[in-house]
């Protein structure tokens, strides 16, 4: 098969041939019909995952077609259409039997612990307890999104953040899944305070309904005492969902008595710890959470969400390119995140 494969850090990853997945005896191989280009791609390229072996194929969020199962699956067979949470759980630890298979103390990551889906195969681990069906309905392109961005934003809004009718959300970066959590905290009836450095991000958050945008170059030291007047004292619920010590620390300050923080872009320890403000964290008693994906279990109510119109992760997609575009895209990543999400393709045109 064709799959973008890189052999160092932070050097250009190249398409080529490797040999095709085979299924382990849980697994699956998928056919990818959609894959996300996503920041975490971008964190696992520069070496910022202590996860990640040498050759390495990244790809995390995607959708596609079941092509091979192992002989220990029994729900699924070849030709389901299918999506997966980039969270892979083992389905038997002390975290899958509570539920909590996002937090897995085995899980694989496809992309992070073995090859992932920028190649036209993929192979997925305990296919039983991961795989989520792909209503007729939805695309490919639109689902591919639905397994990291979206899923992480949905759970960090409505699970662990508790969105509220009414309530006052920041969000934090206005990427992929800042876009998404600001769709869904606005779908969940609450008032959404968006904030990021780009112009062409803030007006795709406004599209989605947030009401208020800071632009945050005007704010370098942090965006919070913005976010703080425009709510009249602050957000009930704040999101860092681009992940730096700045976005993290002003996320916190965002807050009102009470409030609740939830971190979900990822601060990897190679670039050093963020410090958050734990003063202010006692004194207006604050909560600070993590939010981790989402379990394929848990995909349902988002599911009938997209389902029914509410949410339009369809709308987030603003490229779509081929396999061959995806090296030059995964290292633009790091200095130009991008508006919006770009899908690849294995299979498909270029479309943008
Ligand atoms: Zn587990
Ligand atoms: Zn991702």
């Amino acid at each position: 098969m064709r799959a973008v494969v890189f052999e160092e850090f932070g050097q250009e990853a190249r398409l080529r041939e490797v040999p095709d997945p085979v299924p382990s005896a849980q697994g699956v191989v998928v056919r990818v019909e959609a894959t996300g280009l996503c920041r975490s791609d971008w964190h696992g390229w520069m070496g910022h995952d202590p996860d990640i072996t040498l050759p390495h194929v990244p790809g995390h969020e995607l959708a596609g077609v079941v092509e091979a199962v192992g002989a220990g699956v029994v729900n699924w067979r070849p030709g389901d259409r299918v999506t997966v949470p980039f969270v892979c759980a083992c389905g038997r630890c002390e975290a899958c039997a509570a539920g909590a298979q996002q937090v897995c103390e085995r899980q694989t990551q496809p992309g992070f612990t073995h090859w992932g889906s920028f190649a036209e195969y993929v192979a997925l681990e305990q296919a039983d307890v991961n795989l989520v069906a792909l209503p007729q309905e939805l695309s490919s392109a639109t689902a591919a999104a639905l397994g990291c961005r979206f899923a992480t934003a949905f759970r960090a809004v409505a699970g662990q953040g508790r969105v509220a009718p009414g309530e006052w959300v920041a969000v934090h970066g206005c990427g992929g899944v800042g876009l998404s959590a600001v769709m869904i905290a606005v779908a969940c009836g609450a008032r959404v305070v968006a904030v990021d450095v780009s112009a062409r991000a803030l007006e795709l958050a406004r599209g989605f309904g947030a009401v208020e945008c800071v632009d945050a170059s005007a704010h370098p030291e942090g965006a919070d005492g913005a976010v703080r007047e425009l709510t009249g004292g602050g957000a009930h619920l704040s999101i860092d969902a681009l992940g730096s010590p700045v976005t993290c620390a002003a996320s916190v300050r965002s807050l009102r008595r009470h409030g609740r923080h939830v971190q979900v872009g990822l601060l990897p320890s190679a670039t050093g710890d963020p410090v958050v403000p734990m003063a202010r964290v006692i004194a207006l008693e604050l909560e600070i959470l993590g939010s981790h994906g989402m379990a394929a279990h848990d995909y349902r109510p988002m599911m009938d969400m997209v389902r029914a119109g509410t949410l339009r992760p369809d709308l987030l997609v603003t490229a779509t390119i081929p396999l061959a575009a995806a090296p030059a895209a995964l290292a633009a990543m790091g200095a130009a995140p991008g508006a919006g999400v770009t899908i690849i393709e294995p299979y498909g045109e270029r479309r943008d």
